[in-house]
């Protein structure tokens, strides 16, 4: 696998999916430069491999004119007539944010809990319906290019405030829970891929003595940071920062947790591949809470499919994917938060990153009947 690491690495290849089990796919997008050389490399190796985007460019020229054709639908003076089933740029995201809070002021509140490294708010939207209450935690976008997890969280954020009143069992949840939603936890990267790379993952932060730029920020978290599953190459994808927290984005969702006290569940939302994890990634020793947890998963994922049929697979991390340190949740869980996921959107590889936007809202309404049973079942077994 090293010199495969370091071929990869020659050839300027971006892993979607990272090499996990020897019997399952990895999914690679290839420089037009690097194509001949790759299939050499496979073919000489023996390694089977099929074609699934032809031709990227096309996709993401394609998912620019449906955001500018949703932009020229959207009348976007309230959040009823906000476009839910189009991609939206960062400002248009706090627009949005900011429209709920004033919409609904009893009910939301906006909290920003610190700045990213260029300087953005980090803004966390509060609902809630009573003073100190235990709280569940959802953030979506930590990595930048999962687009369709920003989307999801814009409309989970409309669904809570339409159901809050009317839906008997969200109604009772924000009786006894606070929720938060932070709904661009990347927001530089974020930035980013609107204005520069469609296919940014990491920070924005400068790395002393390299030219790459960026950390992942779901290598950045103090549990197993710098183990396995990780790099220390700031030029790779999965580079864990110099230090753990080194990450304004990371370190401002440490500090609420922290001065909060009260964080009973916690997701973490990206995407692709179609799973539901939790803890551990980053050692093998099995979460004290393993059964409790897995059999809320399996009722998660059935909810799930309940409605249009999309399969997830789900486990611990290190089981299901790859050994990953320094992960969002590993930590959450070791803060005492038992109930810690992760979730990995549509699909499993046809249009990867780039999601056509007509998937936003069906990815949103079928995730939303997992994070309910999660959210219920949190609110039901507070300890
Ligand atoms: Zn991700």
């Amino acid at each position: 696998m090293d010199s495969l690491q370091s071929l990869l690495y020659v050839l300027q290849l971006d892993f979607w999916t990272s090499p996990s089990h020897p019997k399952r796919f990895i999914d690679i997008r290839v420089p037009f430069y690097s194509l001949q050389d790759v299939k050499v490399y496979l073919e000489s190796n023996n390694i089977q491999y099929s074609i699934m985007i032809h031709d990227l460019q096309a996709l993401l020229d394609e998912e620019q004119r449906q955001i500018k054709f949703g932009r020229s639908m959207e009348n976007a003076r309230s959040t009823d007539t906000f476009n839910y089933a189009t991609y939206h740029t960062f400002n248009e995201i706090n627009t949005f944010i900011d429209q709920l809070v004033a919409e609904n002021p009893s009910l939301v509140s906006k909290i920003e809990i610190g700045k990213s490294y260029e300087g953005r708010p980090l803004n966390v939207l509060k609902f809630s319906t009573g003073a100190n209450r235990p709280a569940f935690w959802i953030d979506t976008g930590i990595h930048s290019r999962e687009w369709v997890t920003q989307a999801s969280g814009i409309w989970f954020a409309k669904k809570i405030v339409t159901d809050y009143g009317n839906d008997p069992s969200l109604t009772a949840t924000l009786n006894s829970l606070d929720i938060y939603l932070e709904i661009v936890t990347n927001p530089d990267g974020y930035a980013y891929t609107h204005s520069n790379d469609r296919m940014w993952r990491k920070t924005r932060s400068p790395n002393s003595g390299s030219s790459c730029v960026g950390t992942d920020p779901n290598r950045n978290w103090d549990a197993g940071f710098g183990g396995g599953g990780s790099s220390s190459n700031p030029c790779t994808e999965t580079y864990r920062g110099r230090a753990a927290n080194s990450e304004a984005e990371v370190k401002a969702i440490v500090d609420f947790v922290k001065s909060h006290g009260n964080i009973k569940g916690f997701v973490s939302i990206h995407s692709y591949s179609q799973m539901l994890l939790y803890p551990y990634g980053y050692t093998s020793t099995p979460a004290p809470d393993q059964a409790e947890l897995h059999a809320v998963s399996t009722r998660a994922v059935n909810a799930l499919a309940s409605l249009y049929g999309t399969r997830y697979t789900y486990g611990s991390i290190i089981t299901t994917i790859y050994q990953a340190s320094g992960g969002t949740i590993d930590w959450t869980y070791n803060q005492g938060i038992k109930h810690s996921y992760t979730f990995e959107l549509r699909d499993t590889g046809r249009y990867g990153f780039a999601l056509p936007a007509n998937q936003i809202v069906p990815t949103a309404q079928e995730t939303w009947l997992a994070l309910t049973v999660l959210i219920e079942h949190t609110r039901d077994n507070l300890y």
